[in-house]
């Protein structure tokens, strides 16, 4: 029973309908772990398929700031950049009263499911951006599960740990899971790789292979950066897409 595993759709729906289409049939369960408004054009599209088709989901911080009437959402918003902000507000405003309730409602991380922990960003803190190994390193004794997905830094890859030693995991690559080591995997971002690779990512978990596969798939870049820029959002939102920066 394999799991799809998304994370930082980012309100992109191109890039999440060419995922969808690479990876048919290659599983019967999808997680997604947070953000799945802010940056794009299509908050509601993202937010009304994730209500239909994923198992479970959790929060990210732009969940959190574009759903909230609540003090944390607000202060998150504080901590964005103008950019982000502006992303933000529209995301607000755009997003229709049911969706903006089901993102308000969604769960914060760590979320224990079948085996697994799902986490935004750390299992210590939402918020928390896990890049270098020195980041991981020290999350050795919050680990719950051996094995805990996570995104937020759009970035594919992860971490291999044990009590002395964390190696980072190579991207693009399918890898097995030891016994005696945990493991911090970051499927990427479906809607705005940062990792300079401008193709959508994500990951395919099999609890019966003991496996995790990295997958990036292109997508129609232009058509969603065209609809950022007919949103009015801001060009750099655009521009990046392609540069997968
Ligand atoms: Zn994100």
């Amino acid at each position: 029973m394999p799991f799809l595993i998304l994370s930082d759709i980012h309100a992109n729906l191109e890039a999440l309908e060419a995922v969808l289409a690479d990876a048919r049939r290659r599983y019967d369960r999808i997680l997604c772990l947070g953000d799945l408004v802010g940056y794009g054009a299509d908050p509601n599209a993202i937010v009304e398929w994730v209500r239909e088709n994923v198992a479970v989901a959790i929060r990210g911080n732009h969940d959190r700031a574009s759903a909230a009437e609540d003090p944390t959402g607000l202060d998150t918003i504080e901590t964005f950049n103008p950019t982000a902000q502006t992303s933000t507000y529209w995301t607000r405003r755009a997003l229709l009263p049911g969706n903006r309730a089901y993102l308000e409602a969604l769960p914060r991380g760590p979320l224990f499911y079948q085996g697994v922990d799902l986490v935004h960003g750390s299992p210590a803190d939402e918020d928390e951006y896990v890049i270098a190994v020195s980041d991981a390193a020290p999350l050795f004794d919050l680990l719950g599960a051996p094995l805990t997905f996570f995104g937020h830094t759009h970035k594919q890859g992860g971490f291999r740990l044990a009590r002395r030693t964390t190696r980072p995991l190579q991207p693009e690559r399918t890898f097995e899971l030891e016994p005696d080591y945990y493991y911090l995997v970051n499927p990427g971002s479906v809607g705005q790789p940062r990792d300079g690779d401008p193709r959508a990512a994500y990951a395919v978990y099999s609890p019966e292979e003991c496996t995790v596969e990295f997958r990036r798939v292109a997508y129609d870049v232009d058509r969603a950066a065209a609809k950022i820029r007919a949103a009015g959002l801001p060009e750099f939102l655009a521009a990046r897409l392609h540069e997968g920066l």
